[in-house]
């Protein structure tokens, strides 16, 4: 409860203080990005002044994505639900990290029979699944490893809807994320949904990511479990209500108590 309280007073403190100052930051990191492209305009093609330029490009999308995070803990970013099915953009999340990662780490997908849709921003939605892989990839660190994330439907059952009371009974999508990093212990895991908890370096966590995430599957009428162990790795599992089934031609699968593996 005392934890819980002390999560509630920082999330109003940085809500306050976001609402406040980021429309005014993105203006302001708008206006850097598009004059680092107007300065590459006007250089010879081999300038070492390009490489300075792609730093301030690369450093001021790091900040708007920051931005964003924050963003998503005030009014600015209400949900803008529409129907969405999960399968193209959980797709175009893996895309852009198979791009970014190193070849030692796999990465793949099994999506959902079916082409399941849910009621959704897809906007949030992408920030979430991003989120929970871009972690995965950090915990993996130098070693190789592997980045499963797979999607089902499934009807919840009284164990889950126990854990989360905020869940209607009925049919749900369930994405895991199972990444085969460094894990968390218990301590980690108690604390990993605090606003800025991280226990990544200065300058390589904000301690943001997680807590947007629980706040987003909050808004969404969803849920987030988590399994973790040190040396191991860790499974998150996320349930969102079932909207629609593009085809109906394969028939539910029922859960069976608790999610199998970790
Ligand atoms: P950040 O990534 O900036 O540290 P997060 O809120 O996303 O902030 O995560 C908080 C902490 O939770 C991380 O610092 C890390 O210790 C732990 N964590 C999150 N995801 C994983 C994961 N997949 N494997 C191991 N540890 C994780």
């Amino acid at each position: 409860r005392e934890q819980q309280l002390r999560q509630n007073q920082k999330l109003e403190a940085l809500g306050t203080l976001a609402g406040g100052v980021a429309h005014d930051f993105n203006n302001i990191l708008t206006s850097i990005l598009g004059n680092a492209d107007i300065a590459g305009l006007d250089l010879p093609p081999g300038s070492s002044v390009h490489a300075q330029l792609d730093e301030i490009r690369a450093a001021s999308e790091r900040a708007r994505q920051l931005v964003r995070q924050i963003l998503t803990f005030t009014r600015h970013a209400e949900a803008r639900c529409e129907t969405l099915c999960l399968t193209p953009l959980i797709e175009e999340c893996l895309r852009f990290l198979r791009a970014s990662v190193r070849s030692s780490i796999t990465i793949r997908h099994h999506p959902a029979p079916g082409a399941p849709q849910i009621e959704a921003d897809a906007t949030q939605i992408h920030q979430v699944i991003m989120n929970l892989c871009t972690n995965a990839v950090h915990a993996m660190g130098d070693t190789t490893g592997s980045l499963e994330v797979t999607e089902d439907i499934l009807t919840v059952t009284q164990e889950i809807i126990a854990q989360h009371p905020q869940l209607a009974p009925g049919e749900f999508v369930r994405i895991a994320i199972r990444d085969t990093g460094c894990g968390m212990t218990p301590e980690v895991v108690q604390r990993m949904f605090e606003p800025f908890f991280t226990t990544k370096a200065p300058g390589q966590g904000t301690g943001l990511g997680l807590s947007v995430v629980h706040g987003i599957m909050q808004n969404h009428r969803g849920a987030i479990t988590v399994y973790s162990k040190p040396g191991q790795g860790t499974l998150f599992h996320l349930y969102f209500p079932l909207k629609t089934r593009t085809s109906s031609s394969q028939p539910p699968v029922f859960a069976s108590g608790a999610p199998r593996g970790r």
